[in-house]
């Protein structure tokens, strides 16, 4: 494993800035003191691992990440517990879906150990800002950047930067809970095609979207509803969260898209093919059209859809808006299965409930 040194000195916010921080979390645009970054070159492989105060990179304008997009990504919280002690939910998985982009992106694989022990030598130095309470969070974003600079394209970079910083984060949904959301079925653009980078968490994926995430709010809609790039059929993720159909009745079962490789096997929606099973439910990966959830709507069958991921967890939809018009799932309002299922995956992350796969990674 890459050792790491130790240099926490710089500037830290005081203990009244950070409470004042905590008290009103502004996710994804305020950082706490310290990051953790480690190099790679084809000569040296990882080293230089650093603990160090949270600040700017210098990097020539020639470097490749600005012009070719050679980046990756993660995403993932840690809890704090009643108890006091902090969380990390399945640090591990998200440590191999890291290594399942960078090789989609030719990008140098970073052992598992190195990637948690990273996760947690920041989570550590940084424990006071892990906020208390129920549905905050600390969010953790691992990312990886090609770092050599040159406009040569035909190679992968031959230097590499990761890194992990940390957000405090409120509850995605405020302290009144999840509302349903409104989601635009994207006929315009794609977001991912067979054979392509939809499977990874590559950051250009991400850049690709902004622009139908801005028709669906013109529309009136929270989020876009990606649909499969050849036939614009088949439904596959909605914005970045998988999504669940719900067929209600004394025994529901749950039916999410199954991974093409257009999609981001979410560690949420893995999460919850498991829990659904042990919560008397049925749980099916299978192709959803868009004709087939607009039907299933309408005769009853379909009761509830609800999108999920680590940011916010689990979203209720209420209402699917497209060219030809709106339809509502259920009484558009969020339903009893997406609440149980919500329930059950918060009470792990939090330490509320039993974990008997082993999810919950104390730090
Ligand atoms: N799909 C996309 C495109 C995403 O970016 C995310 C967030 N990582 C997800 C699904 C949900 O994944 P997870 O449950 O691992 O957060």
């Amino acid at each position: 494993m890459v050792q790491f040194e130790i240099c926490p000195n710089g500037e830290c916010l005081s203990d009244d800035q950070r409470a004042a921080a905590l008290a009103q979390p502004s996710f994804g645009r305020q950082f706490t003191d310290h990051m953790v970054t480690v190099r790679w070159t084809e000569e040296r492989g990882w080293h230089d691992g650093r603990l160090e105060p949270y600040g700017p990179f210098t990097l020539p304008p020639a470097t490749s990440v600005f012009h070719y997009g050679q980046a990756v990504f993660e995403g993932m919280k840690a809890y704090r517990h009643d108890s006091g002690s902090i969380a990390l939910f399945r640090p591990m998985a998200n440590a191999e879906r890291f290594n399942r982009s960078a090789r989609r992106l030719a990008m140098p694989e970073l052992p598992v150990d190195t990637f948690v022990r990273a996760v947690e030598l920041l989570v550590t130095q940084d424990r006071d800002w892990v906020p208390p309470g129920d549905g905050n969070s600390l969010y953790l974003r691992p990312f990886m950047i090609a770092t050599q600079p040159g406009l040569g394209f035909t190679h992968p970079s031959s230097s590499y930067l990761f890194c992990v910083i940390a957000s405090p984060a409120a509850p995605y949904f405020g302290p009144s809970g999840p509302r349903a959301l409104t989601v635009w079925l994207c006929d315009d653009y794609v977001r991912a095609a067979p054979g392509g980078t939809g499977d990874a968490k590559a950051a250009g994926n991400y850049a690709g979207a902004f622009l139908a995430t801005r028709q669906a709010t013109a529309q009136g809609c929270d989020q876009v509803v990606w649909l499969d790039a050849a036939e614009h059929r088949w439904v596959e993720e909605m914005g970045g969260m998988n999504l669940f159909f719900v067929y209600g009745g004394s025994r529901p079962r749950i039916v999410t898209p199954k991974l093409t490789g257009a999609l981001l096997p979410g560690i949420t929606r893995d999460s919850l093919l498991t829990l659904a099973g042990e919560l008397g439910m049925a749980a099916e990966e299978d192709r959803m059209s868009t004709s087939r959830w607009q039907s299933d709507c309408a005769s009853g069958a379909l009761t509830e859809t609800f999108a999920c991921g680590t940011a916010a967890v689990i979203s209720p939809v209420g209402t699917v808006r497209s060219t030809t018009g709106d339809w509502q799932i259920g009484d558009g309002q969020p339903g009893p299965v997406t609440h149980r299922l919500r329930t059950a995956l918060l009470d792990i992350q939090y330490g509320r409930g039993p974990d008997p796969h082993h999810w919950v990674h104390k730090v």
